[in-house]
């Protein structure tokens, strides 16, 4: 075993536990007596919620653990004016429903200002300026003088305001989306149709949506919202990172979800990815205290990973941003495995300063005072596009200049991250080590490292995620101190099956047996060099796949915080020849429902009786 991986800071036995395992969330509990549920404190009441909505179980794909019970809140889709839409009869009057439109859209949005805080709110109150511009209204005007529809006009005086705003450029060029969102909302107004995005909603529950974009995922009031489930999305889409991040239980791709009418109260699971339409509260009951009961198992063992003969595994936090680092720094695990940098910058419109990053970073560094935080620089394109790095439209975004091979071509975003990243590793007593996405090659690896270096941080590593650079991950690795395997690109890219549909699920499984293969030669390659091997892709958080992986050689494991407890429990129950013999039998199989098969049956049951 190599130094790197194993010289993060114990913490001390009586840390605080992960807060994110799998129970019944207090704000769910609420919601459950919000509802109507006659038997909130565990009783056996076994009435159906009165919404007069059928019992109704669905199979989707658990993506963030934990249960939760609420009233479904549904996201509605971009509004568009119908096709053909016939002219006014009487101009002046539509103009009269076309301004009412726009004062709806800013009131609306003035409304859900008051609702979240500091940037998010004012965000809001600036598009609501958006809805009130009279040269907005004015041009809808001209266009129902022209013939046009009232949803169709609005369309119209939009576009026409888009176009001037890009020609621009700069400030107004940025202010596009917003603009075209207000349109959005305006057309949902005039047609008497829900507006699009998430509406407001005071009360907690659960976000249903056909599928949720990085942005607006991240920007969701945790605080209201107990559980998400999606119609689209994967395992790896970026809502079930993020929501897994932000320990809030959900399940994608479950059939239907857009039609689950709004109000009508859902029980899921995270793990099973079972949804539950207006369930019997008897249901609600046994799911909560199964949820407790192996919270409880869970909260029994503490401290660094291990497996039962004492190999160290260190166990670590995916992260986004500040308010994920405050939340895992203060739970036991090691440190952080992978802060994902470009998640803070999602909405920005303009590349951060040197001292606006410091900032967030020193925010990041702070709870893991002499732990290990591990830095991706932005991993910008493709799934996770960014306003301010943006090298125009490709043909395959995934294949294309992304990552590192969009770095290469705008060096003065990495240079004033690392510049700022190094400010805040001074600043803090985090142990900082920075590394690069999607890497192919030992070139790109030691051209990385050697900025790294150039700008004083000690420790430069990769992301292994593209075949290419597990199969010679021994050259790649050799220009750097650690590789960490991103499964998540790494099974898009071996089995060629777009992370980013959900319908591919089957495809992007990182149970593939060749998945599997391409990890193994990673992790032989890194041992002939002596380089740490860690994973950081959601693999590394299932619990029976985290035992695998530990089989075929991977040194740290790094998950969202609400997954540390399942995965520290399955390694403390085997021994690394345990692991070897599972990671084996994994391999052997054919297909990946076969290598799930035969781990599950080979591994304890005190295990998988739990999970
Ligand atoms: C991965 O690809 O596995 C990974 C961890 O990175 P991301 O999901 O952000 O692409
Ligand atoms: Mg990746």
């Amino acid at each position: 075993m190599t130094t790197a991986d194993t010289d993060a800071a114990t913490p001390s036995p009586d840390a605080p536990h992960a807060s994110a395992s799998p129970t019944v969330s207090p704000t769910a509990a609420r919601t459950e007596a919000h509802s109507g549920g006659s038997d909130g404190a565990g009783g056996s009441g076994g009435a159906a919620a009165p919404t007069g909505a059928q019992t109704e179980t669905r199979q989707g794909i658990g993506v963030s653990p934990g249960t939760a019970f609420g009233p479904v809140v549904q996201v509605a889709p971009p509004v568009r004016p119908p096709k053909n839409e016939p002219a006014v009869d009487d101009a002046d009057a539509a103009l009269a429903d076309v301004k009412a439109a726009f004062e709806t859209v800013a009131v609306s949005l003035e409304q859900r200002a008051t609702l979240v805080e500091d940037t998010a709110q004012q965000i809001l109150k600036a598009t609501a300026l958006i809805a009130r511009d009279k040269g907005l209204v004015k041009a809808a005007g001209k266009e129902l003088a022209a013939g046009h529809g009232r949803a169709t006009s609005i369309d119209r005086a939009v576009e026409t305001y888009a176009a001037q705003f890009e020609s621009l450029g700069g400030y107004f060029a940025e202010r596009v989306a917003d603009l075209r969102d207000v349109g959005s909302r305006a057309v949902a107004a005039v047609l008497g149709v829900p507006a699009p995005g998430v509406p407001v909603f005071t009360e907690p529950s659960i976000i249903v949506a056909e599928d949720l974009a990085p942005a607006e995922t991240a920007t969701l009031d945790r605080s209201r919202v107990v559980g998400i489930i999606t119609e689209a999305g994967g395992r790896t889409s970026h809502t079930a990172i993020l929501a897994a991040q932000m320990g809030i239980p959900a399940v994608v791709q479950l059939a239907g979800a857009t039609s689950i009418p709004a109000g009508v109260p859902v029980a899921i699971d995270g793990d099973s990815g079972e949804v539950t339409i207006a369930p019997d509260m008897a249901l609600v009951t046994a799911q909560r205290e199964r949820a407790s009961r192996r919270a409880s198992a869970l909260a029994e063992l503490s401290g660094a990973g291990r497996t039962s003969d004492g190999h160290a595994v260190a166990l670590l936090a995916n992260i986004g941003g500040v308010e994920d680092a405050v939340a895992a720094g203060a739970q036991d695990l090691e440190g952080v495995g992978l802060f994902r940098t470009e998640f803070v910058f999602l909405s920005a419109t303009k590349a951060p300063t040197v001292d606006e990053q410091a900032e967030i970073y020193r925010g990041v560094f702070a709870p893991f005072e002499g732990r290990r935080v591990v830095v991706r620089t932005l991993d910008a394109g493709a799934d996770k596009p960014l306003k301010f790095a943006d090298l125009g439209p490709e043909e395959n975004p995934a294949l294309g200049r992304r990552g590192l091979r969009l770095s290469a071509e705008r060096p003065d975003l990495l240079d004033s991250q690392l510049e700022a990243l190094a400010v805040a590793a001074r600043d803090t007593g985090a142990d900082v080590r920075v590394m690069a996405p999607m890497v192919a090659t030992a070139e790109e690896a030691a051209w990385f490292a050697r900025r790294v270096r150039e700008n004083g941080l000690p420790k430069a590593g990769v992301m292994i995620e593209v075949p290419g650079a597990a199969l010679r991950s021994r050259d790649v690795l050799t220009e750097v101190d650690f590789g960490s395997l991103g499964t998540n690109d790494l099974a898009q890219y071996t089995m060629a099956a777009d992370r980013m549909q959900g319908a591919l699920s089957d495809l992007l499984d990182p149970w593939q047996p060749a998945v599997l293969d391409v990890v193994a030669a990673a992790c032989a390659g890194a041992a002939t060099v002596d380089r740490p091997m860690g994973v950081c892709g959601e693999s590394a958080g299932d619990p029976l796949l985290a035992l695998v992986l530990v089989g075929l050689g991977v040194t740290s494991l790094s998950m969202a915080p609400s997954k540390v407890p399942v995965v520290r429990l399955a390694l403390s129950l085997h021994t690394l020849a345990d692991c070897q013999k599972l990671a084996e039998a994994a391999r052997a199989s054919r297909t990946a429902v076969d290598a799930l098969t035969a781990v599950r049956d080979a591994a304890i049951s005190e295990l998988t009786d739990l999970i």
